[in-house]
């Protein structure tokens, strides 16, 4: 027993020390690389900020009722939008053109820009595809069920963004996220039951995916225009209709391109509805008392210390306290109280020069009222808004 035992450690000392030998072959995968020259930053204040709702459905969607387009539209327009994505069921694929979304004469605005959207709905979960221009939604329709590398190579024919709804729970987000470009981190008015699209959002943040966080209503349910042909659903149009909640871009002209562009590159925040204040985020590099960048941007850090500050522009409410939580690379960072007219708060810190850094806000407060969705206000609580990351050091080529 003695001998056997001796001579089973003398042989897992072995098989410790080949394996050892095999590994300082390698290199370090986590070791920071140079990442190259990032490109310029964008100007902060040559844009326009644009409000929307990037996830609602109108009649062309099997599960909607009593929402029309134009009704869709006109609600969008009272409220103040500047873009919408009419995000309908895998519409007008197989040849069902009576169910196109884009080629129904509702479909125009004079005020909204209206993205070619569609909730791409697969047994692995949904995603909405958005594009400035009208593309072949069938053929991803065709692949939803293929391997993702050949869904991957298909989105990227047709150029269009792709995004991850609704990513825990029902319907979660089964495919690989490295083939979208956002996700669905606030989804409906319902705020509380999205903790774990955020926990997934800050995974993919941490592991070097710079994934825009967007909202989306998903709202289905229009006001019925006689009380016969109310439904079951009805009651749904008073706590989560279009703009709950509402996706903040900071577009470079008030053009779809723009808008689908501002999403991509993550100049984005996400307000509780239209009338709640947005959410801005900027970093001031070199500490000159001016903003070099803003959420979304990507930059290198200096090894000197940044200054951050969030400000709450839009309907605040009088003298009240809004709170704003940092979230530094997935973790609690610090938690910051601010009030006054434009709520600003500011904080500092170093990011690290040898790895990535990310730094995101949240904000809850006295809620906004939105009269035109009287009940969305108990659905999402102090929820306020919440930023895109600034990014330090985020591999564009990853
Ligand atoms: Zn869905
Ligand atoms: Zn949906």
């Amino acid at each position: 027993m003695r001998v056997n035992a001796f001579l089973a450690s003398l042989l897992m000392a072995g098989c410790l020390g080949s394996a050892a030998l095999a590994q300082s072959t390698h290199g370090n995968p986590w070791a920071s690389t140079d990442i190259g020259v990032l490109p310029p930053i964008a100007s902060l204040t040559d844009g326009i900020w644009l409000k929307g709702d990037l996830h609602v459905h109108s009649r062309h969607s099997h599960d909607s009722s009593n929402n029309s387009e134009a009704k869709i539209i006109s609600f969008a327009e009272s409220v103040g939008m500047g873009y919408l994505c009419i995000s309908d069921h895998d519409n007008h694929v197989g040849g069902d053109v009576a169910n196109n979304t884009w080629s129904d004469p509702e479909f125009k605005s004079d005020s909204v820009l209206l993205l070619y959207c569609a909730e791409w709905t697969t047994t692995r979960g949904h995603g909405t595809a958005l594009s400035a221009r009208p593309y072949d939604h069938q053929r991803l329709y065709d692949v939803r069920d293929q391997r993702d590398v050949v869904i991957g190579a298909v989105k990227k024919e047709l150029g269009i963004h792709l995004s991850a709804n609704h990513p825990s729970g029902k319907d979660h987000f089964g495919f690989s996220y490295d083939m979208v470009d956002s996700i669905e981190v606030w989804n409906s008015a319902n705020w509380p039951k999205n903790a774990n699209a955020i926990m997934i959002w800050d995974d993919m943040l941490s592991s070097g995916r710079k994934l825009t966080g967007r909202g989306g209503s998903d709202s289905h349910h229009g006001t019925p225009d006689t009380p016969e042909q109310a439904t079951k659903n009805s009651y749904q149009r008073n706590t989560n209709y279009v703009g709950t909640p509402t996706t903040w871009v900071f577009a470079t002209s008030k053009t779809s391109q723009a808008v689908v562009d501002a999403l991509t590159n993550g100049r984005v925040s996400v307000s509780a509805n239209p009338y709640a204040p947005r959410v801005e985020f900027y970093a001031d590099l070199d500490q000159d008392g001016k903003m070099d960048i803003m959420m979304g941007d990507n930059t290198k850090p200096t090894g000197k210390p940044v200054k951050f500050r969030v400000e709450l522009t839009g309907d605040t409410v009088p003298d009240a306290s809004y709170i704003v939580k940092v979230v530094k690379d997935g973790n609690p960072f610090t938690t910051l109280q601010t009030t006054g007219k434009t709520p600003t708060a500011e904080f500092t810190d170093t990011p690290t020069t040898t790895g990535r850094t990310y730094y995101r806000v949240e904000v809850t407060g006295p809620p906004t009222p939105y009269p035109q969705v009287p009940g969305s206000m108990a659905m999402s609580g102090n929820m306020i808004g919440l930023s895109n990351p600034i990014y330090f050091n985020f591999d564009p080529n990853f």
